[in-house]
């Protein structure tokens, strides 16, 4: 009999664990991997990107954008970056706030399972879940194959669809509908998307510095042509926002008008294409102008024509028709509702005794150490619960 059976032994569930375990609360964490913690060996490119310095309910996508404030103001970046300088792990700032690990994302997931041995956490891996159900006085039950396990809570700490073969599944999404739960709409996310017109072969490859704004967020990174469509730190982030009914629009050059910039002395006798090519690869130069006007010299150019350029430059709207997929997704977007939880807690509305944390919950961060810092945040505010 534990105080709490905890399933997932991701960030948010070895993170609870930890949080209860330190309260003296008897729990156990069933891992079905052979390893706990094998998403955040691989995130952040092998370095873990385990939090972001500024962190609000802004930098996160659900339908209740509220939801996530409780959690987020009762654990902050500050206090996890306490424990890893507790660890001596040495991190620094990318870009953007985002704080990786100097050396590798295995630090992490050492220092979880050696806050979880002084919390006296029972940590079962290669341990499937075969069934869960409620006893007659109410304790849940996990039949697992490595045992019957009993207790009074259960925390579903499944994490999301994405990265199915280092074991992601989706198996939270099975409890909360077991138990009646709303679930949102789930797609991957954080994931390259692909274009509705075949690209251009010819410009993938080319990464440039762009403005892309979708569902009337605008975010300020690179994009990357793909040969499907389009990546980067810049598209990630706008596939959070996504609407496959509306197009995302693209600056390519947010920094100045291009207009101004062809108007500029010394360009004049250029061809337009020539001008562009100061600002962008040739391959994209070439793409942004249709052959006509890409010959003219610019003091040729009419005001039609410059118009077509500015809206090529500035305003590219581009629909796309999917998403890259869970198999290379960072996130999952959706997940159970947030109107069937506690914000306080995580706990059930309708069932008590049973939670949810991190990102099996319909709360999606951006990216930039945003999602390590929920499955921190939401993980500690039900180990204080439970
Ligand atoms: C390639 C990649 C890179 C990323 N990089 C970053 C980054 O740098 N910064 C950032 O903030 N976020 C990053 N993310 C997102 C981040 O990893 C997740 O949002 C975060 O791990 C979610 O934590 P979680 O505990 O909710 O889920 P997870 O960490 O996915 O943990 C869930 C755990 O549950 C286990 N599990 C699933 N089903 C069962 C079952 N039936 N029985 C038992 N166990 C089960 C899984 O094996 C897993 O160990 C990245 C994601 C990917 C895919």
């Amino acid at each position: 009999m534990y105080d709490a059976i905890i399933i997932g032994g991701g960030a948010a569930g070895l993170f609870c664990a930890i949080t209860a375990g330190r309260r003296g609360r008897r729990v156990v964490v069933i891992e079905h991997n052979a390893e706990v913690g094998r998403k955040i060996m691989i995130s952040g490119g092998g370095r873990c990107n385990f939090t972001n310095r500024e962190v609000s309910a802004e930098n996160f996508v659900s339908r209740n954008p509220h939801f996530c404030r409780s959690a987020l103001a009762g654990f902050s970046p500050d206090d996890f970056v306490e424990l890893v300088k507790d660890h001596r792990i040495a991190f620094y700032e990318k870009k953007l706030g985002q704080l990786f690990c100097r050396e590798s994302s295995r630090q992490i997931v050492d220092m979880l399972l050696a806050e979880c041995r002084d919390a006296r956490v029972r940590v079962e891996t290669s341990c499937s879940v075969k069934d869960i159900s409620r006893g007659e006085n109410g304790e849940f039950e996990a039949v697992t194959a490595n045992g019957v396990f009993r207790s009074p809570k259960l925390v579903i700490a499944c994490g999301g669809l994405s990265f199915p073969k280092i074991g992601a599944t989706g198996f939270g999404y099975d409890i909360a509908r077991q138990y009646g739960l709303a679930i949102e709409e789930t797609r991957p996310s954080l994931v390259a998307l692909v274009a509705k017109k075949k690209a251009d072969a010819r410009l993938a490859g080319i990464s440039v510095d762009a403005a892309v704004a979708a569902g009337g967020v605008t975010f300020r990174e690179n994009i990357l042509f793909t040969h499907r469509g389009l990546s980067g730190p810049a598209i990630l982030q706008a596939s959070n926002y996504w609407d496959p009914r509306k197009p995302v629009v693209i600056d390519l050059l947010p920094d100045g008008d291009i207009a101004n910039v062809l108007s500029e002395a010394g360009n004049a006798r250029k061809t337009a294409a020539n001008s562009l090519a100061k600002f962008f690869p040739e391959r994209l130069a070439d793409e942004l102008l249709s052959p006509n006007i890409a010959a003219k010299r610019v003091a040729e150019l009419s005001n039609a024509d410059i118009q077509t350029i500015r809206t090529n430059v500035h305003e590219r709207h581009i629909l796309f028709s999917s998403t890259e997929g869970y198999g290379r997704a960072e996130v999952t977007l959706g997940g159970v509702s947030t109107a069937e939880l506690s914000s306080k807690t995580m706990e059930s509305r309708k069932v008590s005794g049973l939670y949810f944390i991190g990102e099996v919950i319909d709360v999606t961060g951006w990216l930039g150490g945003y999602n390590f810092q929920w499955a921190w945040a939401s993980g500690f505010a039900a180990g204080n619960a439970i």
